[in-house]
């Protein structure tokens, strides 16, 4: 497995980082985001390194894909949230923090006015964990 020592989401999907782990399988890790932009934010990473889109194999690209549909679909029935966006960055200009490629799964409340580069705020670790176990049961 392609892993690189000094990147938090290889440390995070070798479990040497602890993180709220939602769902894995084969090739895909989805665990909560540490600062959640609204409740329930989900990130699903490849287990394989790879820094950006760019550097997807098309055929990892696609398991992830379809982690995201099912990590969505939990988010979407554990959080009741009013809509879940699918948002991906590539490079410092769209605003990626972690050279690790990953979706985010983003759950939206009306009137939350989020913009697309929202500021990270620390989330409180035990309403991650909740959000985290009520995301856990339909999965
Ligand atoms: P990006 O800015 O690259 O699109 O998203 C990176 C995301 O990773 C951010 O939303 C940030 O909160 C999240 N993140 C960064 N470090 C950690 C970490 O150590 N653990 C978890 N769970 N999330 C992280
Ligand atoms: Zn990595």
């Amino acid at each position: 497995m392609a892993n690189v020592d000094d990147c938090i989401f290889c440390k995070i999907v070798r479990g040497e980082v602890p993180s709220a782990r939602v769902f894995e399988d084969e090739r895909s890790v989805a665990f909560m985001d540490i600062n959640p932009a609204n409740p329930g934010h989900v990130l699903v990473v490849p287990k394989d390194h790879a820094a950006d889109l760019y550097a997807m194999p098309d055929e990892l690209l696609a398991a992830t894909v379809a982690v995201v549909k099912r990590v969505a679909t939990a988010v979407r029935d554990a959080v009741a949230p009013d809509g879940v966006n699918i948002i991906q960055a590539n490079g410092p200009g769209a605003a990626q923090s972690v050279a690790h490629f990953h979706w985010h799964v983003l759950p939206r409340i009306n009137g939350d006015d989020l913009k697309l580069n929202w500021s990270l705020k620390r989330g409180d670790k035990d309403a991650i964990a909740a959000a985290a176990d009520r995301i856990r049961r339909h999965l």
